[in-house]
C-alpha cells in the first residue's frame, strides 16, 4: 500500500528544496552578474561562464537579400534550411527546410564520420533547389552554420570547438577549426557551398529577432535539448577583446550560461543523480536544472525514490524507473498539462511509458505535483537568468532620473528558441510570469520574450548574408 503521509512529506520536503521565491531569484541574477562581469575582463576570468566573443558586430537590418543557406546543428535534430531574402525589412520570400534526427552512434564517434553525413543531407538538400531561385553569379552558395556548443571563435567564419555537451563526445573534433572540418566534407560530398558564418544558435536567435523587432532585440535565449543565452554588449566592456574595437561599438557575447553555477541554485538530490550519471559530471549545473534533456530524468528520479521509499507504486518498484530516459521532457509537459479532474493524461502517461497500470487519483496527484515543481523551478530559473542580462545592460531598473511613471517605456524583446520554450506551455508561463515579477511594473523597460521559431537556423542564414562575400 502506498504510504500516502510519508510520500506526501517527501514531496513536500522537495518543494521546499526546489522553492524559487523572488529574493532568491534575484540572488541568482546578481550572481551571474558577477560572472559575466569576470568573464569579460580576461581570458579564463569566471570558471563557469566562458563570455565568448562572437564576432558579431552588426546585426542583420533587414536589408540582407538573395539566397542563402543555413545548417543548424543542435543536440537532438540537425536541419538545413534555404531562404530567399528580399531585401526589404525583414521580408522572406521563401523558406525551407529539412529535418533529420542525428544517428545515436554518430553523437560520440568521429568528426569525420559527423560532418561526412551532415555534409551529405546538406548536398542532397542543395540538389532540391528550385531552379528559379538564383544563387550568387559565380555559383557558389553560402551557408551560415548554427553550432549549439562551446566554440572559440576565431573570426566570424572560424572557431575552435573548446568541449562537447548534452550527450555528444566527439574527442578527435576538440580543439580544431570546427568550419574547416565541415568545409573539408562539404568537399568530398562535390558539392559548392562555402560557410560564410559559424555561429551559436543563440546568436542565431537574436539575429532572427533582429531581423523582425530591430533595435529593440537585445538578447538571444534557448531553452531546448539545452539552455543557453547571448546579448548585446558594449565593445569597450569586453576588457579581454584586444583586437581593434568594432565600428559599431558593439560586440554579441554568447555566454554559455548553461555551466552557469550558484550556491544560490535549489538543488535536490534528484539534481545529483541525474549530475552523477551524465558524461559531464560537475559542469553544466545550471543547464542540468533548467532544459529539456533533465527535465524528464529529475522527474523520474524523484519518482524513483518515492517508489523506493513510500512504496507509491505499490510493493514493487516499478523496473521502468530505473532505466535511463525513461521519462522524457515531453511526457513531463504532457503530464504537467493535464487539467482534467481524473488527471487521465498523468494514467496515460504512466502507462503507456512506465509501465505502471490502474494508478489511483492520489498517485496520479503525487506524480502532477511533482512535474510542477521541476517545471516551475526550471521556468522560474531560466527567468532569473534572462534578467541577470537585462541589468548587466542597463535594461532592468527604473529610469535614470527618476520620476518616470508618466514616461513612455521602453521595449526590450528577448528572442526565444528550443523545442522546450516552444512546447512546454506551463514552463513558458512560469518563466514569463517570474520574469515580470523580477522586472516590476515601475521599471523604465518593458520586457517581451518572443518565440523566434526556427530562430537559430534563420538566423545563421541571415548572418550569412550579412557577411557574404557576394554584397
Ligand atoms: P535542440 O536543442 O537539440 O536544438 P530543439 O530546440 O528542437 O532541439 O529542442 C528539443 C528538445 O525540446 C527536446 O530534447 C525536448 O527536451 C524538448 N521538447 C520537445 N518537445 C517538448 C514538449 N512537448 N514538452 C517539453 N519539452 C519538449
Ligand atoms: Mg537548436
Amino acid at each position: 500500500r502506498v504510504q500516502v503521509q510519508r510520500a506526501d512529506r517527501m514531496v513536500h520536503d522537495l518543494r521546499m528544496a526546489s522553492a524559487t521565491p523572488l529574493p532568491l531569484l534575484r540572488q541568482v541574477a546578481d550572481a551571474l552578474v558577477e560572472e559575466m562581469c569576470a568573464g569579460l575582463e580576461r581570458e579564463g576570468g569566471s570558471e563557469q561562464l566562458k563570455m565568448l566573443p562572437s564576432y558579431v558586430e552588426n546585426l542583420p537590418s533587414g536589408n540582407e537579400k538573395g539566397l542563402f543557406y543555413a545548417v543548424d546543428l543542435g543536440g537532438t535534430n540537425f536541419r538545413v534550411l534555404r531562404v530567399s531574402l528580399g531585401g526589404k525589412k525583414g521580408e522572406v520570400l521563401s523558406q525551407e527546410y529539412k529535418e533529420v534526427a542525428i544517428p545515436r552512434e554518430l553523437m560520440t564517434g568521429t568528426g569525420k564520420d559527423l560532418f561526412d553525413f551532415i555534409a551529405d543531407t546538406l548536398a542532397k538538400f542543395v540538389d532540391t533547389e528550385d531552379t528559379s531561385l538564383e544563387p550568387n553569379p559565380d555559383k557558389t552558395r553560402e551557408a551560415g552554420f548554427a553550432f549549439s556548443f562551446p566554440v572559440r571563435q576565431t573570426s566570424v567564419k572560424s572557431g575552435i570547438v573548446i568541449h562537447w555537451t548534452k550527450g555528444f563526445k566527439i574527442d578527435d573534433a576538440v580543439g580544431k577549426d570546427i568550419v574547416k572540418q565541415f568545409q573539408d566534407a562539404i568537399g568530398r560530398s562535390g558539392h559548392n557551398v562555402e560557410i560564410s558564418a559559424l555561429v551559436n544558435d543563440t546568436v542565431g536567435t537574436l539575429a532572427g529577432g533582429r531581423y523582425n523587432f530591430q533595435e529593440e532585440t537585445m538578447i538571444g535565449c534557448i531553452l531546448g535539448t539545452g539552455t543557453n543565452a547571448c546579448y548585446v554588449e558594449r565593445a569597450d566592456a569586453v576588457k579581454k577583446w584586444k583586437d581593434p574595437l568594432p565600428k559599431s561599438g558593439e560586440m554579441v557575447i554568447n555566454l554559455e550560461w548553461g555551466n552557469f553555477r550558484s550556491p544560490w541554485l535549489p538543488r535536490t538530490f534528484a539534481d545529483e543523480e541525474v549530475d552523477n550519471e551524465s558524461v559531464n559530471p560537475g559542469d553544466q549545473w545550471f543547464e542540468k536544472m533548467v532544459s529539456g534533456m533533465y527535465l524528464g530524468e529529475i522527474v523520474r528520479h524523484m519518482l524513483l525514490k518515492l517508489a523506493e521509499e513510500a512504496a507509491l507504486f505499490g510493493d514493487t518498484v516499478p523496473g521502468k524507473l530505473r532505466e535511463r530516459h525513461s521519462l522524457g521532457t515531453p511526457c513531463v509537459s504532457e503530464m504537467h498539462a493535464d487539467t482534467s479532474a481524473e488527471l487521465q493524461v498523468v494514467a496515460a502517461v504512466l502507462h503507456q511509458n512506465l509501465g505502471i497500470q490502474s494508478t489511483s487519483l492520489e498517485q496520479r496527484r503525487i506524480v502532477r505535483d511533482l512535474c510542477d515543481m521541476v517545471g516551475q523551478r526550471g521556468g522560474r530559473l531560466a527567468a532569473a537568468g534572462v534578467y541577470g542580462l537585462l541589468k548587466k545592460i542597463g535594461r532592468a531598473g527604473p529610469h535614470k532620473n527618476g520620476f518616470a511613471m508618466s514616461r513612455k517605456k521602453k521595449k526590450t524583446v528577448v528572442a526565444m528558441d528550443g523545442g522546450l520554450y516552444e512546447h512546454h506551455l506551463p514552463y513558458r508561463k512560469y518563466m514569463e510570469e517570474a520574469l515580470h515579477e523580477l522586472v516590476g511594473r515601475n521599471g523604465a523597460y518593458e520586457v517581451f520574450l518572443r518565440l523566434q521559431n526556427d530562430g537559430s537556423g534563420i538566423g545563421a542564414a541571415l548572418l550569412a548574408a550579412s557577411h557574404s562575400r557576394h554584397t
